[in-house]
């Protein structure tokens, strides 16, 4: 069935790296005066990223160049770089960018074509997904033109994709999704680079998917939400959650854990919930992975925990957890529900290390949401974006500042 793919066009089909802080801060005449920086991604999958849209277009699909730059730069790099297209928006097509849906709502119009979960905006950037969001559109993000992950995975793409090829084969794309979220809706699962999401490499967490909180519209949708939730009181889940552990856990990156150990429940509690899930993971997990389940046990009850923010919940957490064992020098691998702020893993993690563990990742049910919110000025009706002043507060400022609005409202 014929699709329709919108793309972003810097850092995503195109690597302009070398002229970010030149295209940033709107310098466009240097920018024209070092156009010749700009240089292909090497080949993903066999296919150069830039390739992509003539293959598509190829196979019977329509293809959209959806970018933030203006005309003259993007019809400069499309020539340079022979890209398809069958519609082309830039910056002076509309008044408002993303985030803001506009510039896609634009292009559908341009293509006769109306929004649906199969149209799919291709990017780089959070602001990419989030207006693929915003337009009711499917949002896939890709990993060769990333620096560092965490950004994306607090605002996720619904597929994320490190290798172009995997785009041709459109009839597979529902098995193309995090792990956690697949198996939990019941799909069959597709085994590849964005299964899962890397949320943090300091220490590396990892995440079988996404956890939106209950105000945000994509909760109740959630297969996974639902069950990490009923983990807490039952085990209804565990199996397939004990699946999606087993079938990831051990190669994650090309790195396999000696054990595998999840976060203790509190004193108060005498449920471990990750023990039937752990039952199911080990029969997917290399014989050389061993669980211990008790491998750590929580010592100090933390109150209002969940109230916290990251700096008090350091603080809190502190001592709260302790081993019995020597790890000599061992891999472990920690298992934990949702990642919120990392407190509680880098915790975990600190303890392991102080007795004698190896390196030590973590992975997580699911990875925290941030909820995309759409706010107009109601001075000018462009978008507004949460920003940040030179105190480190953040509030609402209008898009159009400096030059048309100075509307700011607070957070
Ligand atoms: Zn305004």
């Amino acid at each position: 069935m014929s699709k329709v793919f919108l793309f972003d066009l810097d850092m995503t089909l195109v690597n302009s790296g070398a002229l970010s802080i030149l295209r940033r801060a709107q310098l466009w005449n240097q920018v024209k005066a070092n156009l010749h920086l700009v240089k292909s991604f090497p080949p993903s999958g066999q296919i150069a990223p830039h390739d992509l849209p003539k293959l598509l277009r190829k196979a019977g699909h329509k293809v959209g160049i959806v970018t933030s730059s203006p005309k003259w730069y993007a019809e400069e790099i499309i020539k340079a770089f022979a890209i398809e297209h069958d519609v082309l928006i830039s910056h002076g097509d509309t008044t408002n960018h993303k985030p803001d849906p506009e510039p896609l709502n634009a292009a559908l119009k341009a293509l006769g074509v109306g929004a649906s979960k199969e149209v799919y905006y291709v990017g780089d950037d959070v602001a990419d997904t989030e207006a693929a969001y915003h337009a009711g559109l499917t949002s896939i993000g890709i990993g060769w033109g990333l620096l560092t992950f965490s950004a994306v995975a607090s605002a996720a793409p619904d597929l994320f994709l490190g290798d172009g090829s995997l785009l041709l084969r459109t009839g597979e794309f529902d098995g193309f999704g995090y792990a956690g979220e697949v198996l939990t809706s019941g799909r069959s699962f597709v085994d590849h680079w964005g299964t899962i999401l890397r949320c943090e490499s300091d220490p590396q967490v990892y995440a079988l998917g996404r956890y939106f909180t209950a105000s945000d519209p994509r909760h109740g949708a959630s297969a996974l939400c639902t069950a990490v939730l009923s983990l807490k009181n039952n085990d209804t889940h565990a199996e397939i959650l004990g699946q999606a552990v087993g079938r990831t856990g051990g190669n994650l990156d090309g790195w396999r854990p000696r054990y595998i150990v999840p976060v203790p429940p509190k004193p108060s509690q005498n449920r471990n919930r990750f023990e039937k899930v752990l039952v199911t993971a080990k029969q997917y997990l290399p014989e050389s992975v061993n669980i211990l389940v008790d491998g750590l046990k929580c010592v100090k009850e933390v109150a209002g925990y969940k109230q916290m923010n990251g700096g008090e919940r350091q603080e809190a957490i502190k001592g709260a957890f302790a081993t019995g064992y020597n790890w000599h020098g061992n891999d472990v691998l920690l298992l934990d529900d949702v990642y919120t702020t990392g407190e509680t893993v880098k915790e975990c993690v600190r303890v392991l290390k102080a007795s004698g563990a190896g390196e030590v990742r973590c992975l997580t049910l699911a990875g925290d949401q941030r909820a995309f919110i759409h706010k107009q000025c109601p001075s000018c009706h462009r978008s507004m974006k949460i920003r940040t002043n030179s105190q480190g507060q953040k509030f609402w400022g209008c898009s159009g500042y400096p030059h048309y609005c100075q509307n700011t409202e607070n957070l």
